[in-house]
């Protein structure tokens, strides 16, 4: 099971003396059930930006604009360019039935390690249909070790860019990723992959 929560991330990342990070886009699909009020304190303790976004083309550069507005006005807070599917509140009914299923749990995340409440896990009466533990015999002799070559902690704190990999194109593409961040489109390390090279005409 490997359901994560947003927010603790984001606290993560911005209290790292590393980072550079000054504003996020927050995904669209999961404030839409969600909503966006957990991220009300964040934007307000570390003064970011934070504006909901969308998934489309159009929705991505609606979110940038906006962010990059409220960057250059120097203010913080949280606003919402997803308007079409999101909502302060999200969708209670849908958390509702979530809940009844996963309680907030800590959780390990590649790359970063153990965030506190990071995770959604089975309550214990749906633990019968939990695949870690239906299979834990065979996946005991299993222990996924993360490439050494991989950066992917430093790419997903924004400290370092998927160029910067040694392993980028070369021994990590989506045919065979080594790290997170190249397994889903959706992932950094992927997306440059894939239009990286788009925006330099090679
Ligand atoms: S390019 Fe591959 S190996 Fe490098 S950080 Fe991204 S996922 Fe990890």
């Amino acid at each position: 099971m490997s359901q994560v929560r947003v927010p603790p991330a984001l606290e993560v990342i911005l209290q790292d003396p590393e980072v550079e990070v000054q504003g996020f886009l927050a995904p669209g699909h999961v404030t839409t059930v969600m909503g966006y009020q957990e991220y009300e304190p964040i934007a307000e303790t570390y003064r970011v930006p934070i504006v909901v976004t969308g998934f489309e083309p159009v929705d991505l550069l609606v979110g940038l604009l906006e962010l990059v507005r409220h960057l250059e006005a120097g203010k913080h807070g949280v606003w919402n360019a997803y308007k079409r599917s999101v909502r302060r509140e999200g969708n209670p009914v849908a958390r509702r039935h979530m809940f009844r299923v996963f309680e907030i749990c800590d959780m390990k995340w590649r790359g970063i390690g153990w965030i506190p409440r990071s995770g959604l896990c089975l309550r214990p009466e749906f633990r019968n249909l939990d695949a870690r533990q239906a299979f834990r015999d065979l996946l005991a002799d299993i222990q996924p070790e993360e490439s050494p070559v991989c950066i992917a902690g430093l790419i997903l704190r924004g400290i370092k860019k998927p160029p910067d990999c040694p392993a980028f194109g070369r021994e990590c593409t989506p045919q065979h990723p080594l790290g997170a961040p190249m397994v889903s489109s959706e992932g950094a390390c992927a997306a440059y992959y894939r239009y990286g090279r788009l925006a330099k005409g090679t």
